[in-house]
Parts: C-alpha cells; structure tokens; sequence
C-alpha cells in the first residue's frame, strides 16, 4: 500500500541529540529548568531533555513538586470524569498490541445496534456520567461510516430521569476533511486519536495490515481534522512501545507543528500504557517497558512542558497508580470503565470482547468517593464546549488563568448535581465534606460563583454553567 503523501515531520536525528544532550544536564541546569516551568510559560524540548534523566533524588523530588504546583496553580482541585464507551469491536487493522487486531480470532465480534447503544447510554447516565468518549475499532458495520454518525445522534437523544449525555468525545481511526466536518455538526466534544509511536521503524513494526500501516496517513488525522473545523483535539503515545524519552519530544514536536499551522496546540495528552490483551503477546510484553516511577515522571515533565493542556489518564492504570498521578499532572480520568462493546450491560467485567486488561475495576462511585477523600473535586463539567470556549479561545482564556473563574464553578456544580441525584449515601458524605473543605481555598471570584451555582442545584435547578 502506498503511504499518504502528506505528514508531519518528526526529526528523528535532532530528537537523538537533543536527548544525548540533555544526558549530560548539571544539577543547576535542571534547577534553572524547574523554576522556568513554574513561570506557567511550557518548556523546549532542549529543557525536556534535561529532566528526562533526572535520578538524584532530591532533584527528583523538585521535579515531582514543580509538577504538583503547577498542576495546583492551573487546575486547582479540579478532577473532569468521563467514561468510554465501546460501540464496536471490528477491526481491519493488524496492530498487533490489541485484542481487535482483524486476525485475532480469540475475541467475539460485536457492533452494537443503535438500541444496544442506547442502552449502554442509559446505564451510563444512571451511573451519573455526563461525559462519554465513543470508541470503535476501524471496520464500520454496513452503514460504513453513518454508523458513527447514528452513534453519535442516539448518544445525544437518550435521557433518562434526571439525566443526559451533555459532551461525547470520540476516538477513531483517521478520518477524510469531510468525515471530520460530519463530525463537527454532531457537535462531538474532542477528537482524539493516538500515534501509538512516532518512530517510523517501530511503527511499521507493530502495524501488520490494513489501513493503519500508513504512518503519514494517521499523523496528519489532527491536521485534517483541525481543516474539518474540529479545533478541539486529543493526541497520545501508547507507551511500551518504544523509548519514552523519544516518543516525548517526537509529541512535542507534533504540538509545535499543530501550532504553527493552526495557532493552537492540541487540548489533552492521553498517556496510555500497554496493558496485556487477548490475543497478543506484544501486550504482555511491552519491547520498552515503561516503569511506574518513568511513568511518574513522563506525567509530571508533559504538566511542565505544556502546562495547559489536560493530561488524561484511563483505568488501564491501578487505583495507587491513578491516585498518584493525579497530584502530578492528570486532569481527565476515566471510571467505571469497560472496554468490551455491550460491556456497561453485563455483569461480566471483562469478557472475551474486551481491548485490554483493565487495573481500575471500581464503579464510579467508588472513584468518587475515593477522589473526594483526597481533596479533589471531581467534575462533570461540559460548559466551555457548549458555550464555544474551544481551540484557541479555550487557550486564550486558559493561559493568563481565567479559565479557573468558569471551571471552579462549573466543577462545584456539576459535582452536586451528581452528589445529590446519583451518589451513595457514603460518598454524599464524604462529597459534601470535599467541597465545604476546599472552597475556602478559591478565590473570591470562583467562591462566589461556584456558592451561588450550587445553589441553584439545591434549588433543584439541573445543568447550570457560567
Ligand atoms: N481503533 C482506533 C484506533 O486505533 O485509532 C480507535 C480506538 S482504539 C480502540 C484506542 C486506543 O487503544 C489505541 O489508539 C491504542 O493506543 C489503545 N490500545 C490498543 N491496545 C492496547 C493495549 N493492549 N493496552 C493499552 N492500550 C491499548
Ligand atoms: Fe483496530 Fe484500533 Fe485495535 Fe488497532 S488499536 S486493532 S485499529 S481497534
């Protein structure tokens, strides 16, 4: 098959040096690095570098604690929870980390109907989901790629008692400008897609067949989608693949591209970590293991390096592991997760339809109760997507740190609306404590706002956002 013409150049060679170079950082070079990050304004990838190797472990815990204060200045307390939700398991692609790779005849194949859909949908709202992120393998059932459209629609259309979807997020294969376009007027929150790996070499390694063999096609998905008018975009590694250190500045690279062509960079960073998956050793053995304390230390360098931009991470990773990362960088987490098409109206927690193990098992509940007991607010948030704040004007807001008078609020709003409508009487409590604790340390502007939202709620007013 003959690659795409079009890509986003990734130079490798300026990569290598520039991480040999970065090998050889003093400690006060590091230093100097650290308080640069703390001044909000992102970091080069010559100053990256310099962190990447970090191992003395007081420079390593100067590392962790930039990370946390920054991650404090900028998102506060502030913890955005979604759910995917898996609509197909049909694959044509041959990557040969994931269960639905096209040969893998040990999982069951599924395409859910539009009623199947639907009722995903309603165990999601009932479980008090607001944010959904749609997911399909590349091989659409006979509609082709209608089917995602329609997904999206009955998505949107299913209420259920006091709830509703209010933001789907999609992960998809590469798309054409004009599938993009579609896209976009079903108003989908973020299109996220992720690289797996920027090194060519690799890539070609583990893409075995199909459409995704095509390296240049699916880099430049982000540039097509940003021509279809989609400005709000998701990017990610899979990490274990190949070396971190690279597939970091190759991203960094990739951000600075988006940026120059289209005056924004994309709006979240996906950090997943191979996970064992039926069907394929790969999985189970990752060619560069990523270890917890890297992976720690990958989440901590991206909220330096680019500070606005959210870092989502899944329930690939363990309950310690989540709760770690969280004070390091994470913005987005995703709870109560399944990964099989149908997976929400089962009690089989992972059956032979699923993508990969998962290290979360816990319901939503349970995430949030945790997530309170720690002093975060978890958040339902859907405001600056309805409200157009997207791309560049979510930017433009974000940076000289206005974003925080609409966040705080929204994030106290919808966590009420969820303590009151859907929580465990156990998690009311625990919930109710997080936020009378935490109010106190907003500003005046936010508190203010956020009291007078979550009065409304009391009131029994529903979805109300500034
Ligand atoms: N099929 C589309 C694609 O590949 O772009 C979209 C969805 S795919 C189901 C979502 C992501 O799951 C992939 O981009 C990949 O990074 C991740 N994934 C696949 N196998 C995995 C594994 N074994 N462990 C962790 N993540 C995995
Ligand atoms: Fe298909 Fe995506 Fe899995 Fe590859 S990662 S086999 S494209 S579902």
């Amino acid at each position: 098959m003959s690659e795409y013409k079009e890509t986003v150049p990734i130079d490798e060679e300026r990569i290598w040096k520039t991480i040999e170079a970065g090998r050889r950082a003093r400690a006060s070079q590091v230093l100097e690095v650290l308080d640069k990050a703390r001044s909000l304004k992102g970091l080069e990838a010559e100053e990256v570098a310099q962190l990447m190797d970090v191992s003395d472990p007081e420079l390593l815990s100067g590392l962790f604690a930039t990370a946390r204060q920054i991650k404090e200045d900028i998102y506060g307390k502030r913890l955005v929870l979604f759910a995917p939700l898996y609509i197909s398991n049909m694959c044509g692609n041959e990557c040969s980390y994931c269960a639905f790779r096209a040969r893998n005849t040990s999982v069951k194949r599924r395409a859910l109907s539009q009623d199947e859909i639907a009722r995903e949908t309603r165990i999601l709202i009932d479980q008090g989901h607001k944010r959904i992120l749609l997911v399909a393998g590349e091989a659409y059932p006979r509609e082709g790629f209608d089917y995602i459209l329609k997904a999206i629609d009955t998505v949107y259309a299913t209420r259920h008692e006091r709830g509703e979807i209010r933001r789907l997020n999609v992960n998809l294969a590469p798309l054409k400008v004009e599938e993009f376009q579609a896209l976009r007027d079903r108003k989908i929150g973020t299109y996220q897609i992720f690289q797996e790996t920027y090194h060519r070499e690799t890539y070609a390694k583990v893409h075995l067949a199909g459409k995704k063999t095509d390296f240049n096609w699916r880099i430049t998905a982000i540039d097509r989608a940003m021509q279809g008018n989609i400005d709000d975009v998701g990017i990610g590694v899979l990490f274990g693949l190949f070396d971190w250190r690279f597939e970091i500045l190759a991203m960094m690279q990739h951000i600075r591209h988006l940026e120059q062509k289209f005056g924004v960079g994309p709006h979240t960073i996906s950090v997943p970590r191979l996970e064992p998956a039926v069907g394929s050793d790969l999985a189970s053995h990752p060619p560069r293991p990523v270890t917890d304390l890297e992976f720690r230390k990958i989440i901590a360098i991206l909220r330096m390096a680019v500070p606005y931009t959210g870092i989502i991470m899944s329930t690939r990773e363990t309950a310690d592991i989540r709760r770690e990362t969280f004070a390091l960088g994470v913005s987005q987490i995703s709870a109560g997760s399944r990964t099989n098409p149908g997976g929400y109206s089962t009690d089989d927690q992972e059956d032979m339809s699923s993508q990969f193990s998962l290290g979360d098992h816990r319901p939503l509940d349970e995430v949030i109760r945790d997530v309170s007991f720690l002093g975060y607010i978890p958040s339902f948030c859907t405001g600056c997507y309805r409200l157009g704040r997207t791309g560049k004007d979510f930017m433009d807001l974000a940076k000289p740190g206005e974003i925080k008078l609409h966040c705080s609020p929204n994030a106290y709003s919808t966590f009420l609306e969820y303590l009151i409508d859907y929580a465990s009487d156990e998690t009311r409590t625990v919930g109710e404590a997080a936020i009378a604790r935490s109010l106190d340390e907003l500003d005046d502007v936010s508190r203010q706002r956020s009291q007078n939202l979550m009065a409304k709620v009391r009131q029994g007013k529903r979805d109300v956002f500034c």
